[in-house]
Order: C-alpha cells, then sequence, then structure tokens
C-alpha cells in the first residue's frame, strides 16, 4: 500500500494528543508532523519534540515564504501551522504520515491536496458523547474557566463537522482508538511491548 498522508481532527479535549502520542510510541513506522505554534510550551513540552515553539514574526516570515502546508488561529488566540517541507519529504520516502491538527487546518488541506491530486484521508476523532468531553477538557486541568469555556464554543462547532471527514473513530479507549487508527492508515503490527 502506498504511504498516504492521514490527518487527525475531532473538538478539543477529545484526545488527539494522547492517540498521536500512542500511535508514535506503539506504532514507530508511522511519522507524526511536528507542527510550529505561536503558543507558549506547557511544562514538560519540548521544542522540536512536541511543537516547533516560535515567535509570531517566525510564524509570519514561515507563513510568508510558503512554509506552512496549513496554518490557523486556533481557540481564538495562538497560530498554529504544519511545516510544509518535512510532510512532503517523508510522504516521497515511503513514510505513512499523519497530521494532527485542528478542523480549520483539515479544511486547508483537503483543498491543497485535491487541487494537487495527491491522496490523503481525513480522519474525525470523535468523543463517546459530549459530556465525557466536558469531563476531559475539566479533567486535564491545564486551562482556566474563560479558556475552557472558549475551548467548549469551539468543539461544539467541531462536533457538528464529523460529516466531512472520511473516517470517524470514536475515542471510549485510547488503546483501541489507536489501533483503529493504525488499521486506517494501513500499519496493522503494532511494535513488541516490553514488559
Ligand atoms: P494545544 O494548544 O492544546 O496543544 O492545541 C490546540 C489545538 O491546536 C488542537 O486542537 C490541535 O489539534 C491544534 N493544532 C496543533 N497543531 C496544529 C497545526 O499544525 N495546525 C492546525 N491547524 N491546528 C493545530
Amino acid at each position: 500500500m502506498p504511504a498516504r498522508l492521514t490527518v487527525l481532527a475531532g473538538p478539543t479535549a477529545v484526545g488527539k494528543g494522547t492517540v498521536s502520542a500512542d500511535i508514535r510510541a506503539r506504532y514507530p513506522q508511522v511519522w507524526l508532523s511536528v507542527s510550529a505554534t505561536t503558543r507558549p510550551a506547557r511544562p514538560g513540552e519540548v521544542h522540536g519534540v512536541h511543537y516547533l515553539f516560535v515567535s509570531p514574526d517566525e510564524f509570519d516570515r514561515m507563513v510568508a515564504e510558503g512554509e506552512m502546508l496549513e496554518w490557523a488561529v486556533v481557540h481564538g488566540r495562538h497560530r498554529y501551522g504544519t511545516p510544509r517541507g518535512p510532510v512532503e519529504e517523508h510522504l516521497a520516502a515511503g513514510v505513512p504520515t499523519l497530521l494532527e491538527i485542528d478542523l480549520q487546518g483539515a479544511r486547508q488541506v483537503r483543498e491543497a491536496v485535491t487541487s494537487r491530486g495527491l491522496a490523503a484521508q481525513f480522519v474525525f476523532l470523535a468523543p463517546p458523547s459530549f459530556d465525557e468531553l466536558v469531563r476531559r477538557l475539566v479533567g486535564r486541568g491545564t486551562e482556566d474557566a474563560e479558556e475552557r469555556e472558549r475551548r467548549l464554543r469551539t468543539a461544539r462547532t467541531e462536533l457538528a463537522a464529523e460529516p466531512e471527514f472520511d473516517v470517524t473513530i470514536v475515542n471510549g479507549d485510547v488503546t483501541h482508538a489507536t489501533d483503529e487508527l493504525a488499521r486506517v492508515m494501513g500499519v496493522t503490527s503494532p511494535a513488541p511491548q516490553v514488559t
């Protein structure tokens, strides 16, 4: 099967980051794109691993020079974007490539691949229910009340976008959701678990 570009999107706090980290750990055949962002790093986040943490000026430069495959202002605040070069290099080398981005970004990637006739598939990660989404957002405790409200407003809109996607995976259990994503990507053998 040829390497394909897979775009994983879904509402805030649905667990996109957890599923992406899990697929990277258990299916090393998959390459996960590292986004650039103007958001400050959270404790424990590493430049070049979780994100490329760049200044607004550097982000402007990357956009102006055509280095972004897509970019968006997410939750009305910081900018996030996918550097184009590494994605193209990995696809050219035959590596199954995963983008974990927001809905606005997913729409831009769809336009970009459609206009260039590239193969890509779009996966929507859904929560078991809206109540569960709220519970996860409150439980993770990384946002203050105002930020949580902002993200929940975005989440309501984002949930309505599910029909735009090729595949929906319900994230009730991370391991199961990851295995399902791997199957959709055509990478079916997880790395052996060290016990
Ligand atoms: P966080 O600030 O919690 O790390 O991420 C906030 C949101 O930004 C998430 O919904 C995530 O999917 C989205 N995001 C991360 N990287 C990118 C990117 O490169 N492009 C776009 N459009 N969204 C991104």
